[in-house]
């Protein structure tokens, strides 16, 4: 499966509608204990755990310079290892590029740094804080910022973001095992070939680092510690599967291949789902029309598609193929000069509608009118494959364990110890 139908799969948008008061709520109090008295902070557990159980998350990509706070100090290692510098002062320091070298305050370093918070392990980058250590690369006019963090606790700054930390327990651990099973795949799929394995934002799974912890998310977190889903592979072995999740289903899980192709997994082959009707938001299970004029969407597909420039002006987009309860997997449009070219449902969904605001999912019908093009009758929010996030919570308030949330969302896939 190429990469960007990955990326493009990872999508979960619940904290859009119920995580986001609950942040802002967050931020204010850490703001406004800043000013007051600091919180005492739990050290970061698992700093001495093996490198495989670590999760390297890319913070900031081709950034000119960002600030670094740590109550505690900091050391700051070249990746030669020759020379190690300690920062003592719980003051904001500048990290910046200085003549292709990186400028921390006052000193100046190799390409490549590590810079290791001091017991409790946590450091403000930008103003928020995060759990594990920093690397800072250089590239040509910019550097990356990666936290590398001990898998546990950067699930801690997960489960909080991707879901409402008052939900069902059983609903949180569910989220748990799934977004640690992601996380991992991720790892091991995409995360050799490069110097991170995950981002910040839905393009993989949203982590806000220490902002969103709360005691309910690391219940959940450590009373399935270790714990990931597993299914039959191609090759006949069991192991970690892509384990997408999204907010709400509207009835129907979808089927990964259809949608996006790659690899078949049993456990992405879509379900039924009766039960996130009740939790979802109104809005978002049914959502209202959403409009466009035909003409500036067509404009902005051919300029994300250029293979669709044949089609030289699209006036018509019609569904193409269609699941047997209807998600839309793949679109046709046709051109002016009448040729017609195809695009995969979630590509021109995202394509027309990057933040999902109007167009919240492809379980809908479509049709191109007066120059108008009309999304009518849809349901849900977001790609649907996988964990229905309501669905599970919907499963949690009847009482369904863990276990059952999990084999009803993912069939053909069961709970495993990590190795
Ligand atoms: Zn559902």
């Amino acid at each position: 499966m190429k990469h960007r139908s990955f990326k493009s799969t990872g999508r979960s948008a619940i904290h859009f509608f119920l995580g986001v008061g609950i942040t802002a709520v967050l931020v204010f109090i850490s703001i406004f204990s800043g000013c007051q008295k600091r919180e005492i902070i739990e050290p970061t557990k698992g700093m001495d755990s093996a490198s495989e159980l670590w999760i390297r998350v890319l913070l900031f990509d081709n950034i000119r310079e960002c600030i670094v706070t740590s109550q505690s100090g900091f050391n700051v290692i070249d990746r030669s290892r020759v020379s190690a510098s300690t920062f003592t002062t719980s003051k904001p320091v500048k990290v910046s590029l200085n003549s292709g070298m990186i400028r921390i305050g006052e000193k100046l370093f190799e390409r490549q740094v590590s810079i290791n918070p001091k017991k409790p392990y946590v450091m403000e980058v930008n103003g928020k804080l995060y759990r594990g250590n920093f690397k800072v690369i250089a590239g040509k006019d910019g550097f990356d910022v990666i936290n590398h963090v001990p898998i546990e606790a950067y699930l801690n700054g997960v489960i909080g973001a991707e879901m409402p930390s008052y939900w069902e327990p059983a609903a949180l651990k569910a989220q748990a095992i799934a977004s640690r099973t992601y996380a991992l795949y991720y790892k091991r799929r995409f995360g050799v070939k490069r110097n991170w394995d995950v981002t910040t934002t839905q393009a993989t799974q949203v982590y806000k680092g220490v902002a969103v912890e709360s005691a309910t998310v690391r219940i959940a977190v450590s009373a399935t510690e270790g714990k990931v889903l597993v299914t039959k592979l191609s090759d006949g072995n069991r192991g970690i599967f892509p384990t997408y999740y999204s907010s709400t289903c509207g009835g129907h899980t979808g089927d990964s291949v259809s949608a996006y192709g790659g690899d078949p997994y049993e456990p992405l082959s879509g379900v039924k789902c009766p039960y996130c009707k009740k939790v979802a938001k109104a809005s978002f299970f049914y959502w209202p029309m959403a409009e466009f004029e035909i003409a500036s969407a067509g404009r902005k597909i051919m300029a994300r598609y250029p293979k669709l420039e044949k089609l030289e002006r699209i006036v018509k987009i019609e569904s193409h193929k269609v699941s047997d309860y209807g998600r839309i997997n793949s679109f046709k449009l046709t051109g002016k000069n009448g040729d017609t070219g195809f695009l995969r449902g979630e590509d021109l969904r995202l394509t027309l509608d990057s933040g999902s605001r109007k167009i919240k999912s492809t379980f809908c019908s479509v049709m191109t009118i007066n120059g108008k093009l009309r999304f009518y009758a849809g349901k849900g929010y977001g790609h649907g494959i996988g964990m229905c996030q309501c669905g599970a919570q919907g499963m949690a308030r009847t009482g369904k364990s863990t276990t059952k949330i999990l084999s009803h969302y993912y069939p053909g896939s069961s709970i495993e110890n990590l190795r």
